[in-house]
């Protein structure tokens, strides 16, 4: 396309680059997908392990910064830092994970869809359209204290109040032989925060918002995130979602995973921390590829980043590096920048931005119920004589050829 006729994208989009496999495909979208009919401007950050090494990890704020700036990123899969790492990288420490440093930052919430295909049929058969798991990803277990007994003794919930009032205490257990305890948290703000991410991701896809927890068990710390829930609802959202005949459902924990079985899909299901950890795997799992899931951080402050659930694919990367042919499935990469630029044309009022980035899904969903695909779809594929394993790059030029024949 000439660069008259290039869709302008008015507000630049924050880039953050990443390694190993997942950078070499990062470029490859760039150039053969969005480049030849986009006029965009990217704020680019290289989150390449070895230029956070460099900056002592200050590029992975001032990526966050950036999106806080300018509403909308876009992030590829980066390395942890582990010991292992440390040594293959000749690394100064073992950095901390960068989506962690990016989402202590922007306060959010991870939402995770799959992207369904007609040959991919679900493991779970009445699914028919998506469904996004919203995972709160603070608190409780992943912060937790625990506690080995080793003997008969009883252990009890303190509060100490930082005023000076009366301490409250309350017995967990009188244990009377070895055995083990636990302490768990959260609090009312991170909740509510929590709740209206998940009421906001669901209103802008205009889908249902299921909500399940164990209130009838835990009657002060599930009941609480209850009632949370439906207050936000009640005092935010309950006109809106009405008028819109979308509905807002709140049942127990087991009751929805019963039922979950039994739906279509296409509803965002909002879980405390562990019950979403659990469920967006079994959730990615039915879908056929970790390749095909999808990533979205929404914050409570409006602002959006975008990535493959996926890790940088090490052992596709070293292969390439030994120069064998990889057939690594770009997917869940292309879906992060079609999300944040149908987000970005949202936000600046340009639908023909959005518009580009229905099409560019299209092109890549078409491509593969073609039967064109990469290994890791092809191996669970309904099987057709079209079927072909292409690499990497094949892919990607195949996913370009039939996005130019809808662009023209
Ligand atoms: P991974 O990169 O997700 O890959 C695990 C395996 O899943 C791959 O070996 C491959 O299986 C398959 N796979 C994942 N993505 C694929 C794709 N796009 N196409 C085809 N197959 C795909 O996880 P990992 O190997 O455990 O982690 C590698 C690095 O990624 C680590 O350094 C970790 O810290 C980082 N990581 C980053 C993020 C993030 O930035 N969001 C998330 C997770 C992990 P086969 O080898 O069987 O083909
Ligand atoms: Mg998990």
């Amino acid at each position: 396309m000439s660069e008259k006729k290039k869709i302008k994208v008015v507000t630049p989009l924050v880039d953050i680059d990443g390694d190993e496999m997942t950078r070499i495909m990062w470029q490859m979208v760039k150039e053969k997908l969005l480049f030849p009919y986009l006029d965009l401007s990217l704020e680019y950050y290289d989150l390449h392990v070895k230029h956070r090494d460099e900056t002592d990890d200050r590029v992975t704020i001032e990526a966050a910064e950036a999106i806080k700036k300018y509403g909308v990123g876009v992030k590829c899969a980066t390395i942890t830092p582990t010991a292992e790492r440390v040594r293959e990288y000749n690394l100064k420490q073992d950095w901390k994970s960068p989506n962690g440093t990016i989402r202590a930052i922007l306060d959010g919430t991870v939402f995770r869809t799959p992207i369904l295909v007609k040959n991919i049929r679900p493991t779970v058969l009445p699914w028919k359209k998506p469904i996004t798991v919203g995972r709160h990803a603070y608190g409780d277990i992943y912060s937790g204290a625990e506690m080995r007994i080793e003997g008969a003794g009883r252990v009890e919930l303190l509060f100490t109040p930082a005023d000076g009032g009366e301490p409250v205490r309350k017995t967990i257990h009188d244990f009377s032989e070895p055995g083990i305890v636990q302490g768990i948290h959260n609090t009312d703000a991170s909740i509510t925060s929590f709740a209206r991410a998940c009421f906001t991701f669901a209103w802008d896809r205009r889908i249902d918002i299921w909500f399940s927890a164990k209130d009838t068990i835990s009657k002060i710390y599930d009941a609480r995130f209850r009632e949370i829930f439906d207050r936000e609802y009640e005092q935010n959202w309950k006109d809106k979602f009405t008028e819109a005949g979308l509905t807002f459902f709140f049942t127990l924990i087991d009751d929805a995973v019963a039922r979950i079985m039994k739906t279509e899909g296409g509803f965002l299901w909002a879980l405390r921390n562990y019950d979403g950890d659990v469920m967006s795997d079994m959730v990615a799992a039915a879908s056929g590829s970790l390749a095909m899931m999808t990533s979205v951080l929404v914050s409570p402050h409006g602002w959006y980043e975008y990535e493959a659930a996926h890790g940088t694919v090490q052992r596709h990367y070293y292969r390439h590096l030994r120069g064998e042919e990889t057939s690594t499935n770009s997917m869940a990469l292309i879906f992060a920048w079609t999300g944040a630029l149908r987000k970005r044309g949202d936000l600046d009022g340009t639908p023909e931005v959005a518009a580009f980035a229905d099409r560019l899904e299209t092109a890549a969903i078409e491509t593969v119920e073609s039967g064109i695909m990469t290994g890791d779809l092809l191996a669970v594929a309904e099987e057709a004589p079209g079927n072909r394993k292409v690499s990497t790059e094949g892919f990607i030029d195949a996913i370009a050829t039939n996005l130019a024949r809808k662009m023209a």
